[in-house]
């Protein structure tokens, strides 16, 4: 079981899209794959259908036992949510002395070949758990002037956690979002995101694509609502590169 964390401490860079259509991808491929949300506005559960779900993740990392009571399968075939609700907000006053919890909580859990996690925009306790969790960290990052900013508290995070909690962790890439291809501005970024992370720049960019922000009303990944959009076409070819990364790791 491969487990991929999509952080980014900055919100609205694309990392709740990501997972989504990541682990739809990956599970369209073949893979059992399991979308673990751990962010508790639980936008990656609604996007896949699940409202108002009243127990989840929070339970989950209470009694980790009983975990598989709280994995729901979607409508999509091979692809499963273990969902956010909103007191897992809480959970991250509860988690601060505890950075194993979610690694501890997912070897209890069988039956999947990748877990994708979906992270808050911050570096709290929460996302200090995904980070001790994961093998693999997936960064998403905003086509903006601003994109690089503010990295490098993510960097020396990870750098910290790497040495103290996690040894294994890794960075499988930098994925470039909500590329708009007319601006010059995207472009200068995208030039300047790749020459400062080098190789770990995935080839597949995500452009901007208003289906992609459609989707998640319609509780559909975007390989079911609008499997022949640009957006879709990204996601299909990042989920193709993940793939090839994560089987060296
Ligand atoms: P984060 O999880 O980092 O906060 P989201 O994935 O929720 O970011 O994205 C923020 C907003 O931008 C959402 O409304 C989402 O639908 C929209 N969005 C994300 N990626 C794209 C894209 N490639 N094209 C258009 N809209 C996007
Ligand atoms: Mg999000």
């Amino acid at each position: 079981m491969k487990t991929i964390g999509i952080v980014n401490q900055k919100g609205g860079v694309g990392k709740t899209t990501t997972a989504i259509n990541l682990a739809a991808y990956l599970a369209a491929g073949g893979r059992k794959v399991l979308l673990l949300d751990m962010d508790p506005q639980g936008n990656a559960s609604s996007g896949l259908g699940l409202r108002g779900v009243k127990e989840g993740l929070y339970q989950a990392l209470s009694e980790p036992s009983r975990v598989a009571e709280w994995i729901t399968e979607t409508s999509q075939e091979r692809l499963s949510v273990l969902p956010a609700t909103p007191d897992l907000a809480g959970a991250g006053v509860e988690l601060v002395d505890e950075p194993y919890a979610l690694r501890d909580l997912l070897g209890q859990i069988e039956g999947f070949e990748v877990v994708i996690i979906d992270a808050p925009p911050s570096l709290g306790p929460l996302t200090i758990n995904v980070l001790a969790a994961a093998d693999a960290l997936l960064i998403p990052l905003q086509a903006e002037y601003y994109a690089l900013e503010g990295l490098a508290g993510l960097t020396e995070t990870v750098e910290r956690v790497k040495e103290a909690l996690n040894p294994k962790l890794k960075i499988l890439g930098v994925a470039i979002t909500m590329f708009d291809g007319r601006t010059n501005l995207a472009q200068e970024v995208e030039q300047s995101v790749r020459a400062h992370f080098g190789e770990l720049v995935f080839w597949s960019v995500v452009p901007r694509n208003v289906r992609l922000s459609e989707a998640p009303s319609f509780s559909k990944a975007i390989n079911q609502f609008a499997p022949l959009s640009s957006g879709a076409a990204a996601y299909k070819r990042l989920a193709e590169e993940v793939m090839q990364r994560a089987e060296k790791i």
